[in-house]
This record gives C-alpha cells, structure tokens and sequence, in this order.
C-alpha cells in the first residue's frame, strides 16, 4: 500500500496523517445548506457526519436538510426563476454555464482530491470525473442557443412552437459520482432555463457544497440551491414537493421505482437513470490483452460502484481460459489502496454499509455453488483494514438466476460465464431486468454491430468501456430508467412545448 519496510502500522498512521492534512487543505469553507445563494443551518439545528472511507474518520457535519429546508429552497428557487433567470438571455445563460465550465477546470485537483476523501475514488479517476463535469457545463453551453422553435402557416392559421422552462425542478443525486452527478443534472437544467433544488447523497455531499461556493459569484442567488440531507426526509421532500414541476433522480432502481410513484400524485414528469447489471461480451477473435484490458476497466473502474459497470463477463469458450488467467493476473498487479495516491487503482468502497452489502452477496455467491477465481473477501492486509477495502472479484460456475448475477452488486465483482453458442449467449446476456448498458469485444465490425443491436441496453460500447461523451445520449432500457442524459434530447427533458396557434382571419 505503501512504503513496503513500513509496517502496516506505520502505513496506516502515514495514511491517516495524508488524509487530516488534505481535509485541513480542502474542506470546503461552508457545511450548511445552500438556498438562495446564502449558506444557512438546516431549520431543524441538526447535521450529519460525512465519513472518509478511507480511514473511518469524520470529515465533517454537514447540515441535514429536511422538509422545511426543501420549501424554502423551492421557494428561493421560484423568487429566481421569476425576478432573474427567466429574464435571462440564451446569451448570459449560455456565459453563466461556460464561466462555470471554466471555473471547475480551474480546480480540477483540489476538486478531484476532495472527492476522493469523501468517496474513496482513486484521484486519477475522480480527476476525469471533475473534467467531465466541466465539460457538461461546456456541452450545455453549447446548447443553449439551439432553441430556435417551429413555425407553420396553416391557412388562415399561424402556429408557434416554442420551448419553454419548467421553472423549479428537484434533482437527487447518488454517491458513486457525487460532482459529475450533480453536473449531469444542473447542466441541463440551467441550459434549458430552470432553476434547481438538488439533494446530494448523504454520504458525499461535499463536492457539491464546494462547488456551490465557486459558483456563487457567477450563478444569480436561488438559481441553484443545494440541501444535503436523508433520502427519506429531504430527498423524499424535493421529488414529492408540489411546487417542484420536473423530478429527475439517479440511484437505485428500488428508489426509482417510490420516486416515480410519488411524482404521479402530482403528475410531475420524471427522468430516472438507475441500476444496471450490464453484459461484456468477448469473441474468439481479439486479443488475449484486449480484452483483459477492457474486461478489467468494465468491472472494476470506481471500485465497481458505476451504474453501467460490465458485471457479467461472457467470454467465448476458446479464450476463455487465456482471458481469466490474464484476469487473474491483471488483479494481481492492481495497487490496492489510499485513493489520494496517484498510483492506485482500487481504493475502498464509499461506506461500511456498501462494504457489507458487497459481502453478503459473495456469501450467497459461494452459498450458490460459485467458484472464486479471484478475490472474494475484504482484503488481507493489515493496512487496509481502516478502510471499506473490497478485493477485486472474480467468480464463475453461477446460475444464471443466482442473486449475484441478477442483482446490481455495486462493488468489484465480476461474474464470469464461458459460451460457444451465440444465440444462447444473447439470450442470456438479455436474462435480467436492467438494460442499462453493454459491452463487446471483438475486430469484427459486422459481428460488433450485430451483437450491439441484439443486446438489449441503451448504451452500448465496442471495444471500449465507461467513456461517456456529451452529445452520445446516456440511459436505459427496461429498469434502468426513463429519458436520457448527455445528449441534446436531454434538454427536451427540461424544457415543455408551447403551441400558439394565431388565428389570420
Ligand atoms: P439510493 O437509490 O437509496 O440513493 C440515491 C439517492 O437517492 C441518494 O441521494 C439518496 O439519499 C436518495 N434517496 C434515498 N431514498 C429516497 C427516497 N425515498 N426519495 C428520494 N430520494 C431518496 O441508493 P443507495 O445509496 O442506498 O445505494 C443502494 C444501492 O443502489 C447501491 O448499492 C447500488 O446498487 C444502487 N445505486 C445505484 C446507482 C446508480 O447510479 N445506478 C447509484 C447509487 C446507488 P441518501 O443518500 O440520503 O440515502
């Protein structure tokens, strides 16, 4: 992990003094709500801790937003929207995003360093998260002009169609990519006109408090609030609240599912983006470390904890061997440890409670028949054992239907099925209720595609994994979600069409 003549004490108390010092260095100045450009205590007095996974220190209390908080963010929200960013230009709101584009680049370290306290993410990812943060911002910007609308002469009618805000919408975010999440939401948002009240998860809510800070001077007060907070009192109060008129949620599919029943007491349009159980499929005729490669970076980038991570490997029977030794291999060469090093590939998992999680679905994996190729348990390290450290997993001989094939995991455990017949291979690879994303592996052009098309998901990547760009949507199939994100639809989520219809005569 470390200096290896240090003793596992020693490294532990290295890694410890690393994190007081970076959290001394990063911690954002402001810990309270964020509601109409003012940084305020929660109306209840009370906060909750934000844990570093790293060590199991507190990195801070953070106010704990409720109900009432949430009215008063929408409310702020609306004074906004009504006195300021509803008389915005396309042009000033199309500088407010670029200048807050420019303004994360300008902070790319400290903000990837502070994510990687909070959420455990090796800082070389949680950089390419911060970037990519910019560049929704970028993206969006870019957008905000293209709003031209429709006209149409109808005989003796003249029609209009133009796009408008819907005002206030309530956006909840979950851990795994706390700043890029948060940057998902409030890009398209801002862009196509609305103000926002956006519930961070609770156990990462400091990037987006940061964030706040840096943008205060170029985002108008009340345009975006920010309420930290339980999902059950100030996540259920912002995609419940009647005043919110558009909810869009990222997280489990089990709270998708309450999000949207909730939206339909008011009829509010919903956008969900959520679990995943995606396939990676591997033919017989790519290399041995191409696939290793990708397979590796599709199960285990941030630690497992992706939506669209490739979780369920199908690799055809005459690689199959050479692929999951190099597999095995690969995991052997991972440096397993403090995410605020630059070489570290697996840093721990974003709580205990994920940890457990993870656990209990090896126990049922091996209950279940599964052989462990690699992995399976915390790791065996002195060093490790203050942090939320899962081993980098590797498991065959799985039913099909077992949980752990079936069930979004959330961590780095990788489920392995060996195939020679292509239809039953798809079948498969189709067998499961999310349809988030996939991946193939293959120098076939013609098969790549056909496999692309026969995957039932809505993103899929050929001989590539986890890179998202703007302007290529992002969503899912069955009950990975509704709508999309990235892409220019994505305003269309945030934007409702008006007809005028003039009357010539
Ligand atoms: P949740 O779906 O519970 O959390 C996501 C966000 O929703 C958080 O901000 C959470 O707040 C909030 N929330 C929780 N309950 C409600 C509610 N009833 N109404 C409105 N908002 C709510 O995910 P968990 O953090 O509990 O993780 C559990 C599992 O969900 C993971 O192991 C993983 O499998 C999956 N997950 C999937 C994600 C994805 O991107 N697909 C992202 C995160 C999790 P709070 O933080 O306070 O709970």
């Amino acid at each position: 992990m470390s200096s290896e003549s240090e003793s596992p004490t020693d490294q532990l108390s290295d890694v410890r003094e690393r994190h007081q010092q970076a959290a001394q260095e990063l911690l954002p100045e402001h810990t309270d709500l964020y509601i109409g450009g003012e940084f305020v205590a929660a109306d209840s007095g009370e906060t909750f801790d934000t844990v570093d996974p790293t060590t199991g220190d507190v990195l801070a209390s953070v106010a704990r937003g409720d109900a009432a908080d949430v009215d008063a963010a929408v409310d702020a929200a609306w004074t906004a929207f009504d006195e300021t960013w509803s008389n915005y230009s396309a042009g000033r709101r199309q500088r407010v995003l670029t200048d807050i584009a420019d303004t994360i680049e300008d902070h790319v370290d400290e903000l990837a360093r502070l994510e990687s306290l909070d959420n455990g993410k090796p800082v070389s990812e949680a950089k390419i998260d911060v970037r990519g943060a910019a560049e929704q911002f970028r993206y969006f910007a870019g957008l905000v002009r293209e709003n031209p609308g429709e006209t149409m002469n109808a005989g003796s009618r003249y029609g209009q169609v133009i796009k408008e805000p819907y005002g206030v919408v309530g956006q909840v975010i979950p851990w795994n990519f706390p700043l890029l999440m948060a940057s998902w939401k409030l890009a398209p948002a801002l862009a196509g006109g609305n103000c926002s009240v956006l519930k961070p998860a609770e156990e990462t809510p400091l990037s987006a408090l940061r964030f706040a800070e840096l943008v205060d001077d170029i985002v108008p007060d009340g345009v975006v609030n920010i309420v930290p907070g339980y999902g059950e009192e100030a996540g259920t109060a912002v995609t419940g609240h009647p005043d919110v008129r558009k909810v869009a949620f990222t997280g489990s599919t089990a709270v998708g599912k309450q999000v949207m029943k909730s939206a339909a007491d008011t009829v509010t349009d919903v956008t969900l983006e959520l679990g995943g159980k995606s396939p990676i499929v591997v033919f017989p005729d790519v290399s041995v470390g191409k696939a290793v490669a990708l397979v590796k970076s599709a199960i285990f980038y941030n630690t497992g904890e992706c939506c669209e991570a490739g979780s369920r490997l199908f690799v055809h029977e005459d690689v199959a061997d050479d692929v999951l030794d190099g597999l095995v291999a690969a995991i052997d060469d991972m440096t397993i440890g403090d995410p605020l090093r630059e070489e570290t590939d697996l840093g721990p998992k974003v709580s205990a409670e994920q940890v457990d999680r993870t656990l209990d679905y090896l126990e049922k994996a091996r209950d279940d028949g599964g052989q462990f190729l690699a992995g399976g348990d915390r790791p065996d390290d002195e060093a490790l054992s203050a942090g939320c450290y899962v081993e980098p997993t590797l498991i065959e001989g799985l039913d099909h239907d077992s949980d752990a094939v079936q069930e979004e995991i959330f961590g780095p455990v990788l489920s392995v099925f060996r195939w020679d017949d292509y239809d039953e291979m798809i079948r498969l690879a189709n067998d499961v209720e999310y349809g988030l994303a996939g991946g193939v592996i293959t120098d076939d052009i013609t098969q790549a595609n056909t496999t692309a098309r026969d995957i039932e998901a809505g993103y899929i990547w050929i001989n590539s994994y986890h890179d998202l760009v703007p302007g290529l949507p992002f969503g899912g199939y069955k009950q990975s979600g509704i709508g999309r994100e990235l892409g220019s639809e994505t305003l269309d989520h945030y934007q409702q069409t008006k007809t005028i219809n003039l009357s010539l005569r």
